[in-house]
């Protein structure tokens, strides 16, 4: 595959996309449909979006039925029973969850690190600017991981379940992840327009990295924002850097529009006159360079 560039009229195109993309109809189908009706304040919404978002591998609707299956273990409000202190019953009925690779034992540990944290500061904000400040959004992302895996915190939680840590990777040490779920979570904390939430208010939305799934990925790489063909921190930086170039106050606004373009199939991410006719960046996709709509 050679190198492929966007034509000029990409920030014009991708506005298109963007201001006729049906929003409502994509989030009935995002993991923020199972938080958004239930989040109460900043602590319910870090609380949700990070269990939210640790479980954001694989397809929505499983992902969704996940979070369901989830919610549905205990009344009330989730985040009232995740931060409540530990019990037997707790973890007995997380026991038997799984999604994917993740395991209930990990997310009931994961509650009691978030009540552990809490103990003693207001909100996973704080230690994002602390690593912003140091060393930019990797930083950040470096410091929240290492919130959520316990460290400095965990004392008295006793050693963590197989697997946990690896939940929270950070770019600092595995540059070769994306580490598009805790990515994706900032995002949600930190944009104030639909559909994310805007608690975090101390984040610049300029500052954002872009959550690198595999449909951003993909459509990024036709519409030559990267070259890059594999997913990692480099491919993030790359697809950021070309989307602030086209909007520096909130460069990741694009992030859900071209998430969903994919997952709803919009996007058929194959040469197809029904589909790509109407596609607003069809004239700056990689499949249909020099080719023209109509025959
Ligand atoms: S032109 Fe077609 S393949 Fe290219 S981005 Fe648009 S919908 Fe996807």
């Amino acid at each position: 595959m050679g190198r492929h560039r966007p034509t000029a009229e990409l920030p014009r195109h991708l506005d298109e996309l963007y201001r006729r993309f049906p929003f409502e109809r994509s989030l009935a189908d995002d993991p923020l449909a199972m938080i958004r009706p239930i989040v109460q304040d900043r602590r319910s919404a870090e609380v949700l979006g990070i269990v939210a978002a640790t479980l954001a591998i694989g397809n929505t609707t499983a992902i969704r039925g996940a979070l369901g299956r989830l919610w549905a273990l205990e009344p009330g409000p989730p985040a009232d029973w995740l931060l409540a202190p530990p019990t037997p019953a707790r973890r007995r009925a997380l026991a038997p969850f799984r999604h994917r690779w993740i395991r209930g034992d990990q997310l009931e540990y994961l509650a009691r690190v978030l009540r552990a944290y809490y103990a003693d500061h207001a909100s996973l904000e704080d230690a994002f600017v602390v690593g912003l400040a140091e060393g930019g959004f990797a930083a950040g992302l470096d410091r929240v991981a290492h919130v959520l895996r316990g460290d400095g915190h965990s004392r008295g939680l006793g050693p963590p379940p197989s697997g946990y840590a690896h939940l929270f990777p950070s770019p600092l040490e595995l540059p070769r992840s994306p580490c598009k779920r805790l990515t994706l979570f900032v995002r949600w904390m930190v944009r104030d327009r639909y559909p994310d939430f805007g608690y975090w208010s101390r984040v610049p939305t300029g500052e954002l990295r872009v959550p690198l799934d595999q449909h951003v990925h993909w459509i990024a790489l036709n519409l030559g924002l990267t070259d890059r063909r594999t997913r990692s921190w480099a491919a993030v930086e790359e697809v950021t850097a070309a989307l602030r170039r086209i909007d520096p106050v909130d460069p990741v606004r694009f992030d859900f529009v071209l998430c969903h373009t994919g997952i709803s199939g919009d996007c058929p991410k194959e040469r197809d006159l029904t589909v790509c006719g109407p596609c607003s960046v069809r004239p700056d996709c990689r499949l249909w360079r020099g080719r023209a709509v109509a025959a």
